[in-house]
């Protein structure tokens, strides 16, 4: 039996583990199995891959992102330069760490642009915004971000005015403003100077249609959430252990 699964912690609901499951199903893939290891600390990540031989491939998700790097062999260009894992391919005694974060994005993503879609704004600079930033590099795609704590070349919000709303018709919201059950909060940009040429991006998935996006629908955008990015993400870890 191969197994694969999830460390992090605290983790209440899995959308790897319904995935996977649904997946090995749906796919007739015989002779796997996904499960949820939440582990409350990092350090017991040694115990808990001597314990599973039979482990292939891991996902991990908050609070290890970053902290299981320590513990790994080899990271992937994307996860080194981010400085974040979120996929383990365990082949040959070697651990390797992967970013899939990037390919979700960028994938989700590359569909949706226009010719004059060439500069992006970036709303949070956390873990997935560095996913982000990444995907745009590699895209070609100039952006600026803006933080909540300017400096360090980010912009603050209320800097952003007609012509900087006007220059970035690529918005992207990184941050968790928006989510369920927080649905009546929304990134603090102004909504009036975006135009039908603008396409709102929005990590969240939950709910399909955040705040963000209906200010930017009722300004005619294109708009697009998270929920195809969180689906690649997952299909490209898939990819990575058994490629
Ligand atoms: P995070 O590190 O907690 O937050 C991201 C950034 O958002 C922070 O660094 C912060 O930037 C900004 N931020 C946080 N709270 C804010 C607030 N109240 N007001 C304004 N800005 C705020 O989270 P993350 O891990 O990067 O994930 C961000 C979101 O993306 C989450 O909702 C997550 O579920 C989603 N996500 C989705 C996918 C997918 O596949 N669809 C994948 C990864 C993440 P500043 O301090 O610089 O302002």
């Amino acid at each position: 039996m191969k197994t694969y699964g999830l460390i992090g912690y605290p983790l209440s609901h899995s959308f790897s583990k319904g995935f996977f499951t649904r997946k090995f199903e749906e796919e007739h893939i015989a002779g796997c199995q996904y499960e949820t290891f939440p582990i409350p600390a990092i350090t017991e990540l040694p115990a808990l891959l001597a314990q599973h031989p039979g482990l292939c491939g891991l996902n991990v998700t908050i609070p290890y992102k970053e902290q299981v790097i320590p513990y790994l062999d080899e990271l992937s260009d994307a996860a080194a330069n981010i400085g974040a894992v979120n996929c383990i391919r365990l082949k040959d005694g070697k651990k390797k760490g992967f970013n899939t974060d990037v390919i979700g994005f960028r994938n989700s993503l590359q569909p949706l642009l226009q010719p004059h879609h060439n500069r992006a704004l970036v709303l949070g600079t956390g873990g997935a915004a560095k996913a982000v930033m990444y995907a745009l590099q590699e895209m070609n795609i100039s952006f600026t971000v803006a933080s909540r704590t300017p400096g360090n070349g980010t912009v603050a919000y209320n800097s952003l005015d007609k012509a900087a709303m006007e220059a970035h018709t690529l918005i992207i919201n990184t941050t968790p403003l928006g989510m369920y059950p927080n649905v009546d909060a929304c990134p603090d940009i102004p909504y009036d100077f975006i135009t039908s040429r603008h396409l709102l991006y929005d990590l969240v998935y939950n709910p399909a249609e955040t705040l963000f996006l209906q200010k930017g629908a009722a300004q005619g955008a294109a708009i697009k959430n998270g929920h195809e990015m969180l689906i690649l993400q997952a299909e490209a870890s898939w990819d990575i252990w058994n490629g």
